[in-house]
Order: structure tokens, then C-alpha cells, then sequence
């Protein structure tokens, strides 16, 4: 069995984006060169996630509507983590949109269902921070 581990790297502009990133993720894929087998992609910071959904632009507005309606950000003052810092909104976003996502390899390619992408979620950005590509497989 073989066995891959690459950290991404990624730096939003904004204090809240997403980013598609089911290429980088296939560029993993190749590089370990497993053909069969599974892929763990997690985000490794507590404000930030990995999911699946589609890559339609009018979804991504909605997700964004809907996390501040469940967890604005201001007034920052609402929030008792907000001390010393003020992205106790962004701990909350990143627990509804999730940590990691799990996809089988079959072929050598991401064996995703229908309009399937892989999007890296960032809710207190502007800062460089990591995702973890794990492959398994042979
Ligand atoms: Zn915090």
C-alpha cells in the first residue's frame, strides 16, 4: 500500500472566501501516484474547512448570507471568545461547514458524484494557513 502527505497552502485576501481546490487535490492524487484507494483533505485551523458542494457562484453568496445570519461577525462583543481576538464567528462557521472530506480514489482520478468540487472555506482569513492532503491506496 502506499502512502502520501502533503500540506497546501492558502492565503485569503479577505477575512471570509472560498476556493476551489479539487485541482490541487487531483495534483495530489497524481504526484502519489495511487490509482485505487482514498483521500482525506482537512483543514488544520479551527476557522477554516473543507467541504463539497458546487461550484456555482450564487451558492457560495447564500453560504455566506446564511453563516452570518447563524453566526455574525459583529458586534464582536457579543461573543465571550472574543477576548484579545474577535473570531469566535468564525470557530461557529467552520464547525457547520466541517473540518474534512473523505473521496474515493478509482482510476486515479477524484471519484466524485454529480456537480461534486472540493472547496476550502476560510472565516477569519488573511493569514497563510494549511490544508492536509492524506492519500491511502494503492
Ligand atoms: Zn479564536
Amino acid at each position: 500500500m502506499k502512502n502520501y502527505r502533503k500540506e497546501l497552502f492558502f492565503e485569503v485576501p479577505s477575512r471570509r472566501g472560498l476556493i476551489n481546490i479539487s485541482r490541487d487535490v487531483q495534483d495530489c492524487i497524481n504526484e502519489s501516484g495511487v490509482r485505487e484507494g482514498l483521500v482525506l483533505v482537512n483543514a488544520m485551523h479551527i476557522t477554516a474547512s473543507v467541504f463539497i458542494n458546487d461550484d456555482e457562484s450564487g451558492l457560495h453568496h447564500d453560504y455566506d448570507v446564511w453563516l452570518e445570519k447563524l453566526a455574525p461577525h459583529e458586534p464582536v462583543s457579543q461573543y465571550r471568545h472574543n477576548v484579545g481576538e474577535d473570531n469566535a464567528d468564525a470557530h461557529m462557521k467552520r464547525q457547520i461547514m466541517g473540518r474534512e472530506v473523505v473521496v474515493a480514489i478509482t482510476e486515479g482520478e477524484l471519484d466524485f458524484g454529480t456537480w461534486e468540487q472540493i472547496f476550502y472555506g476560510e472565516f477569519d482569513g488573511r493569514r497563510r494557513k494549511r490544508v492536509l492532503v492524506k492519500i491511502i491506496g494503492e
